[in-house]
């Protein structure tokens, strides 16, 4: 069967480059459809993030002219991950594979064709992966490798430079509305669904007309974000910290106690000293204890599906 698409461009501040953006799409999927890859019931939508320039009407003019093309206006800006999302749960169910891009084609095209095939060889999941970062500049490149390096480091299960450049199919689509927390970050929850998952490699181009819509402080409230919806390990460097000051002021306490007794201290030092190395020592210890129980409760809170279950026999009489 020839599988239905959706593609799914969230879109802030893109005016520039919309139109050139739009002409390649569709040009792109018509020769999908004519290579028999995809249904020609296949869509593009672009959802409007709360843009504060003429992105909204250039969608709604494109909409209007070509049946194709399908537009979400979201109601202010959300941020990249939730308007993909929007766009995702808004045709639910109607196609059979979706795949996210964004909106100034920075990720190859042609690797698409890849993913349709793994697709089409049974993954519900198609990694869009960089293998060549060589037209990124040295902060941008710098700062991705980075992020992903100290992501994984603090075990947030997201794939080597892969970020939201991704096939899925509707059954993950189904999955992912399951996980109920406010702060999704989708290519870290994508991982933990499981199901069959392939990679395409393929390389970074050029933004061709306007700029980043990602400036450092954005950047590191996404880093930030993705850390401390995955990771309780900043809570537990505390209470290791905690344990270490511990111990360290027993050493101390036997330190302090032998100058007390072999007479080379001032009166007092012993006693302030030692009260000071116990306490800050417990004090940093009860901290991490108590992050390691708000850990827990934020485990609970964000109410993940528990288990997802791929297959099933069915029962026969
Ligand atoms: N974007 C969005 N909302 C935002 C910021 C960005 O929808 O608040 C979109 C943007 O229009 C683009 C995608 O997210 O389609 C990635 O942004 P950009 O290309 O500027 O990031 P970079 O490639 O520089 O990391
Ligand atoms: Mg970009």
């Amino acid at each position: 069967m020839i599988p239905k698409l959706l593609l799914v461009l969230p879109c802030y501040n893109e005016e520039a480059i919309l139109h050139i953006t739009n002409t390649k799409l569709n040009d792109f999927c018509d020769s999908l459809i004519s290579r028999g890859l995809i249904s020609n019931e296949s869509r593009i939508c672009y959802v409007n993030d709360g843009s504060r320039d003429a992105t909204w009407d250039i969608i709604e003019a494109l909409a209007a002219t070509n049946p194709r093309v399908l537009g979400v206006k979201l109601s202010r800006n959300f941020g990249h991950q939730n308007a993909l999302l929007a766009g995702l749960f808004e045709y639910k169910g109607l196609f059979d594979c979706y795949i996210s891009i964004d909106a100034d084609l920075q990720d190859d095209l042609n690797a698409i064709i890849p993913m349709l095939e793994k697709y089409r060889e049974g993954a519900s999941v198609v990694y869009g992966v960089r293998d060549d970062r060589s037209s990124d500049t040295f902060f941008k490149k710098f700062t991705a490798e980075t992020f992903y390096k100290m992501m994984l480091w603090l075990k947030v299960p997201v794939i080597f430079n892969h970020a939201d450049f991704r096939l899925i199919d509707n059954r993950v689509l189904t999955e992912l509305e399951n996980y109920r927390e406010v702060n999704m970050f989708i290519r870290g929850i994508i991982p933990t669904i499981g199901l069959k998952s392939e990679k395409v490699f393929y390389k970074r181009l050029e933004r061709e007309a306007g700029e980043t819509k990602y400036p450092l402080k954005k950047m590191l409230t996404f880093a930030w974000n993705g850390v401390t919806s995955f990771s309780v390990m900043p809570m537990r460097f505390v209470l290791w910290f905690g344990a270490f000051s511990f111990v360290l002021s027993a050493i101390l306490a036997i330190y302090v106690l032998y100058t007390k007794f072999a007479g080379v201290t001032t009166a007092g030092w012993t006693s302030t000293l030692l009260m000071m190395a116990f306490f800050n020592g417990s004090n940093m210890l009860a901290i991490g204890l108590i992050g390691e129980y708000i850990g827990k409760i934020y485990e609970e809170v964000k109410a993940r599906p528990r288990y997802i279950v791929e297959k099933s026999s069915p029962v026969r009489d």
